[in-house]
This record gives C-alpha cells, structure tokens and sequence, in this order.
C-alpha cells in the first residue's frame, strides 16, 4: 500500500512523523493509500524552501511565471479523465461531478495564466506640477493554503495558481481525507517547470495547520473548511499578522415561488441538493416553498428523488455517491434522527435505500418537509444528502426567513417575475445569488463571495479578489 510523502523543495520527502492515517475509498472501504500526518519539523523543512525559492521566483518576469502556468494548463487537460478519476476514488463523488471539478480547477489555471494584465498597478503623472504617482504589485513571500475533503482540486486551485503566478511561492496543507489528487497536482508542477520549491505540499492536520498559522515566515493564508475551524484560522493567523482569508460553512436556502417552472426547479434542486452527496457549500439545504407551491413542489422532489442512482460513483449513471467517511455517516443518521424527533415530516427516509446497508458510507436522499427554524435540521450544517423544506406565505416571509440563518453563501430562488428577482437581489443577505438555476457558484475570473459565518475576511477567494490577496501595493510618490 502507497505510504505517501510531501512534496518538499521538487522532491518526494517521507515524514518525520510516526503516525500514519488510512484513506479509503468512502464508495467501498477499501484503503487507497496512508497519510503522513506530518510533524513540525516537516513543516518548517517547507517553509525554509518555499522562502528560498521565493528569492528567484518573486523576480522572475511576469509573463515566464505565466508561461509555466499554460503548460501547466495543457497538462491538467491531457490529464484530465486520469485527475477525475482520483477524485472519484477518494471523495466519492460520480466521475461526471468529478470532471467537473477538474474543469473548474482548470478555469482558476486559466485565469491566473492573465497575471501580466491582473498585476499591473496604475500611475497618474501629474498629482501636482511634476510630481507624479504609481501604485506597484508585489507579491507577498510564502503562502499556506488550508484545504477541505469536498473539492479535492478545485479548492486547492482557488488558491496557489494565483498566488505563485502573483510570484509568491506556496505550501499546501492539503485535506487528510483526500489527499491522494494533491500529489498529482505536484507532479504535473514538475513536468511545467515550476522551479524547486515553488509549490510544496505537508500532509497532515493541526501540526501543520499550526505551523503555517504561526511561522514568522508565512505571509499569508487562505483556508476553506468547516465553521469553528475557519473562525480559528482567522482568528490566529490575524492575531500573528498574516494575511488570511477564511471560507466557511453554508446553509443555503432555495426559494420556490408559484409562478416558477416547477420541471426546471425540481430538476435543479434534486441536483443541488444530493449531487456530491450534499457535500458542497453552494449545495441547496433549505428549499422554502412559497404559499400554493408547496403540496406539488414537495411531490416531484419526492418523485425524483426516488428515481435516484446511488452507488460507486466510478460506475455508469450513478448520480449519488457516499458521504466522505462512517463517521459523517453517522452523524448524518443522528440529524435525521433529530428532524424526525423535532417533528419534521420525514417526506423521503434515505436511511432505507439498499446502499446504505453497506459497504462504504452511503446515505440516500432524504426530504423533510414542515421544518422549522427552532430545529437542529434547519439551523446547522449537516453536510450530507439531507434536504430540508420550509413552508411560507410570500417571497418576504420567504426572505426574512433565509435571512435568519447564521449562514449567508449562496441563495436561489425559483420565478418568472422580474420584480421578485430584483427584491430578492436587493434583500437577501448572501453573497452568491441563484436565479432558475441550483449551484450559483461563481467562475474563476468572479470572486467567491460569502458573508456572516460563511466566510472570514475582506479579500474572498478567486477574481480580482485572488489577485489583491496575493499582492501588497507600493505607492511611489517622484518628483525627477
Ligand atoms: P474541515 O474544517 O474539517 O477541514 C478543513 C481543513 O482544516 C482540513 O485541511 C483539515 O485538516 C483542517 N482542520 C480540521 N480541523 C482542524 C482543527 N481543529 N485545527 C486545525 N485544522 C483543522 O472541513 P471539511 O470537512 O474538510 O470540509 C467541509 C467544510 O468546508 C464544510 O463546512 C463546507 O461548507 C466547507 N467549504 C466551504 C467552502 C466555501 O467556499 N465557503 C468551499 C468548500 C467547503
């Protein structure tokens, strides 16, 4: 069995460390391969390269950095069945969803390919009688980047494309439950001709995630994970004056109004909901059904739902996969539980499908309808293939009820009214809005926007956002 190691200064670095995790295929059980759960020590063996690397990287003409990442481009493309294929064995996820990703992954390549034009400053001549003024980019010196298990590669992508093209160089923290697509990903670096010691990847948890937040060395950090954690990296890494950017936790509401196509709704709310197994940020949780909609809404989705294909997400036409690990499985059967004890009405119980009796970690789509806001099912982020349905009367009821949750990443509503898009836009407090479609997730060149405890920060990640994060400004003032 694959006893992996970090990538450390273009070379393959067993770890320091005695301990070792299995990573199985959440699909069969099966262990791929074991994760060092790497030490200091490793970290700092990292750091002391990427800040050594940064001496010739950082200076390096914009657009050779930008050569490298096109080639970089067309390698992820030829390699891209191979890419989705790794997804789909350790997250799960069908291989469909998972050349989707690799897409994705491929669009931030892309755009951080445009760093000649995204770096340029801008000048006025003449701010008094030849005295003239100029903001430069620079990059900022060595980045950590904190990743999660749902997104094995778009995630990590959001991040260090960007950044090393910017000139900064770049430590990867990452997931330790998927972490077998990341030493693909450095690899394929080597075959670009990133430079020794530009992109590096320490495998592990808390050791490492301490290291990046609290090394002198470490500029700046972009995290995307769950809720408490991403409140502590923010709160950390600030405290020790890092840069730092947080992705967080969601709970995202889709609202159905009566006038909506209730075919397109449904089609795309069975998708968003249980695709990925529910384990995506911009994934609906919460679909609030607006007055007359609500018996035939709650019908079709139970219809569809049924008509789902679980399994193995390398095989043919499955559409759900496993959730990531037994545990999660769990977890997912107590939330159930608890919409059933709180008094939901369990439309669709997931917890019978044939799949779930095992092997792997399979939970089917379940549906609970007449959910309420005092309830555990509605208020927390359960992660899973798990949909709850809200009734209300009006689109305001509809709003201030989205509102309410601690959560503001995505929300999408269902209409053919104009003017209840525009209310909608106008007051719903998320940041990234859906309108007739289930997964507004924004493309590379957008910034990836959420608020309240959804994200932790100022700059977000991607877009021209990405690119401010990764750089600091110079101002020079000259009179000649
Ligand atoms: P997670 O928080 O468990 O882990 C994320 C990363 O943090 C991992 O690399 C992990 O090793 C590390 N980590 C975990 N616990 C830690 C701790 N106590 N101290 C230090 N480091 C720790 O998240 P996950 O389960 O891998 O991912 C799912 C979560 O990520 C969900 O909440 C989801 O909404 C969120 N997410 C958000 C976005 C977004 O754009 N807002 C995108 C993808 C995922």
């Amino acid at each position: 069995m694959a006893k992996l190691k970090n990538f450390i200064n273009g070379e393959w670095v067993e770890s320091t460390t005695a301990r070792y995790d299995e990573v199985p295929n959440p699909a069969t059980g099966e262990v791929l391969a074991e994760v060092p759960i790497s030490t200091a020590e490793d970290f700092d063996k990292a750091v002391a390269a990427a800040k050594k690397a940064f001496e010739g990287w950082g200076t390096t003409p914009v657009p050779q950095r930008a050569r490298i990442l096109f080639k970089y481009q067309q390698l992820l493309v030829e390699n891209w069945d191979e890419l989705a294929g790794f997804i789909t064995m350790e997250n799960g996820k069908s291989l469909g969803e998972a050349k989707g990703e690799v897409q994705r992954g491929i669009e931030c390549v892309e755009f951080a390919c445009g760093a000649p034009t995204l770096m340029m400053g801008s000048q006025l001549p003449d701010i008094a009688t030849g005295l003239e003024s100029g903001m430069y980019r620079y990059p900022l010196g060595v980045i950590g980047g904190i990743t999660p298990f749902n997104f094995p590669m778009m995630v990590p992508c959001w991040m260090f494309p960007m950044a090393i093209a910017c000139g900064n160089t770049f430590i990867l923290k990452p997931s330790e439950r998927t972490p077998l697509l990341a030493n693909r990903l450095a690899e394929l670096t080597v075959e670009a001709g990133f430079p020794n010691g530009v992109f590096n990847i320490v495998h592990g948890a808390h050791d490492v995630v301490n290291g990046i937040l609290s090394h002198p060395d470490v500029k700046g950090v972009s995290f995307v994970g769950s809720q408490p954690v991403a409140e502590y990296i923010y709160k950390t890494a600030a405290g020790n004056g890092k840069r730092v950017q947080a992705l967080s936790g969601a709970k995202n509401h889709s609202i159905v109004l009566p006038d909506a196509d209730l075919d397109n709704a449904v089609k795309n709310i069975i998708n968003a909901a249980f695709g990925s197994a529910g384990e995506r940020c911009m994934a609906a949780s919460v679909i609030v059904a607006v007055g007359e909609v609500g018996d035939k809404l709650v019908a079709e989705l139970k219809k569809a739902a049924d008509e789902i294909r679980m399994g193995n997400g390398l095989d043919k036409d499955v559409f759900l996969g496993p959730v990531i690990r037994e545990v999660h499985k769990k977890k997912t059967l107590g939330y159930i539980e608890s919409g059933v004890e709180s008094g939901a009405t369990l439309v669709r119980d997931g917890r019978l499908d044939e799949a779930c009796s095992g092997p792997g970690y399979f939970v089917g789509a379940t549906i609970f309808d007449n959910v309420k806001t005092d309830m555990k099912i509605w208020k927390e982020e359960i992660f899973a293939p798990v949909l709850s349905i809200v009734r209300v009367d009006t689109l305001d009821d509809a709003i201030k009820l989205t509102n309410e949750s601690e959560f503001a990443n995505g929300a999408c509503l269902f209409t053919d009214s104009a003017s209840a898009v525009r209310k909608f836009r106008d007051n719903i407090d998320a940041g990234m809005l859906g309108i007739n479609v289930g997964v507004p997730a924004p493309m590379a060149f957008f910034p990836f926007s959420g608020y309240k405890k959804s994200f932790y920060g100022d700059l977000h990640a991607n877009g021209k956002d990405g690119v401010e994060f990764y750089t600091r400004k110079k101002m020079v003032t000259a009179k000649y």
